[in-house]
């Protein structure tokens, strides 16, 4: 596939547009929707009332919750939730990005590609998997590549569309790294769609973010052509 034939089959998203912002720069239309009271309770809070529900759907389904393979699936349930797979609802877990000085006034495109990720789609509560391509220009500070993973895992941990993910994987970087030359393509799987539904095993979702320098289609098929996307 050419890499224009490629680039045509990703789904692009309207680049981030500062006006989206409110006066307090709090919410916009790319964050995750979440009530006023979401952290009025503890982690250990959470962790117990996910199991009690999750027990009453067991037993709703017809499980006997007294079997020993199945007696302590609420708990163990609630508390990957809370602690692992959605514990990027919680602000408080938001990677901090240390930044280094761009001593060698490197001014090329940093890329770093084949970030592996797991999430779950909002709508079905099951896997979405994939990579992350990220890339960016440096406004004088550059970041680890430790941190950009884990800010791509924060953002993942949550229940997600592919394209909101995408989004704001781009808009945490310009945050971060002060610059609005930001490019994040991801390549995903979608359980909702291989196992069930439709059953098709095969497709792959890609979606795509390009802001700043990126915007000019010459740097947009350098990027593009370096990560060979989509695969
Ligand atoms: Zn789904």
């Amino acid at each position: 596939m050419s890499t224009k034939e490629a680039a045509a089959k990703i789904r692009p998203i309207k680049p981030y547009d500062p006006s989206d912002l409110d006066e307090e720069h709090l919410l916009t239309s790319w964050d995750t929707p979440m009530r006023p009271d979401a952290f009025d309770l503890t982690d250990e809070e959470k962790i117990d009332k996910i199991e009690q529900h999750f027990r009453n759907i067991m037993q709703t389904l017809g499980l006997d919750l007294t079997d020993d393979s199945l007696s302590g699936t609420p708990r163990r349930v609630a508390k990957m939730f809370v602690k692992e797979v959605f514990s990027g609802l919680n602000p408080k877990n938001r990677p901090v990005a240390r930044l280094f000085e761009n001593k060698y006034n490197y001014n090329q495109m940093l890329v770093e590609k084949d970030i592996t990720f797991y999430s779950h789609c909002e709508h079905h509560f099951v896997p979405i998997y994939g990579k992350a391509h990220v890339a960016y220009f440096s406004g004088g500070k550059v970041i680890g590549l430790s941190k950009i993973n884990r800010i791509v895992q924060y953002y993942a941990k949550r229940p997600q569309v592919q394209e909101r993910l995408t989004v704001q994987i781009g808009r945490e970087l310009e945050r971060v790294l002060h610059t609005d030359s930001v490019a994040v393509v991801v390549d995903a799987n979608h359980m909702c769609v291989a196992s069930r539904g439709v059953g098709d095993t095969n497709s792959k979702t890609g979606t795509a973010y390009f802001n700043g320098k990126f915007k000019d289609e010459n740097v947009k098929r350098e990027y593009l052509n370096y990560i060979n996307a989509p695969k």
